[in-house]
């Protein structure tokens, strides 16, 4: 098995969904008492958030960089950055790594791909549903459309992210709002909801909406479980071991 190395804390409410996830997946597809050989970095989001909204992105990306090569250091063979958001910066932070990123916006396209959908609405922090770098990989790389709200329901999503789920706050207030802007969605021709957000899918359920969901916690941690054993590397297993 590849050892994976988990950037999260972005945050922690969603990396336990990674980590859980992942270790199921793992015994599933091995059986007996097999776990995820895994590290995880998990960064105080306080300082990561500050940085979002100053517009920081350039340190953002070397500060993931930065964690990403102590992974590395420590024995990680691929890269997983739990959050949706902090994939702004990905394609920056894969230039100083050796080893590859295993990239939500990709693992999230195949899945959309294998349900023989072409244009789906994206929810998530309004640096993601805003910013190019989500949806202009999706229909660059992919092919695929995105729908997303009008402006007041991405502030209202955006702010039920950080002021809510980010701090561990589950209301059913919300969730029927966000079911509401689902609905909107769905009647402008959405096929499918992107829950582009972690924290999204622990508030969100599938009965919430008419259309289906792409939950990308589990689809991301899913497609890092497919990449760790797709192919076993003793040379970087023993290296771990001895870290
Ligand atoms: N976990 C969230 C995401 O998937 C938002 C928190 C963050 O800004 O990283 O986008």
């Amino acid at each position: 098995m590849r050892t994976i190395g988990l950037i999260g804390g972005m945050s922690w409410e969603s990396t336990q969904e990674y980590y859980r996830i992942i270790n199921q997946r793992v015994r599933e597809r091995l059986g007996g008492l097999h776990s995820a050989q895994c590290i995880l970095y998990s960064v105080d989001f306080e300082k990561v958030e500050r940085l979002q909204r100053k517009g920081e992105w350039r340190r953002l990306a070397k500060l993931m960089a930065s964690i990403a090569r102590k992974l590395e250091d420590a024995g990680a063979q691929g890269i997983v950055i739990c959050s949706n958001t902090m994939h702004k910066a990905a394609e920056d932070v894969q230039k100083s790594l050796k080893t590859p990123i295993i990239h939500m916006v990709d693992a999230t396209a195949a899945e959309i791909k294998r349900r023989g959908l072409r244009k789906v609405a994206l929810l998530g922090t309004r640096f993601t549903m805003e910013d190019e770098f989500y949806r202009r990989r999706l229909k660059e790389k992919h092919g695929i459309e995105t729908l997303i709200p009008g402006g007041k329901d991405r502030v209202e999503t955006h702010r039920i992210i950080y002021r809510e789920l980010c701090r561990g706050i589950f209301k059913q207030s919300s969730r029927r709002k966000l079911a509401g802007i689902v609905k909107k969605l769905a009647a402008r021709g959405a096929q499918g909801v992107i829950l582009g957000c972690t924290e999204l899918p622990l508030l969100l359920k599938q009965e919430d909406a008419a259309i289906p969901f792409f939950n990308t916690t589990e689809i991301h941690a899913k497609a890092a479980v497919d990449y760790m054993l797709s192919q076993p590397t003793r040379g970087a297993a023993r290296r771990f071991k001895h870290a």
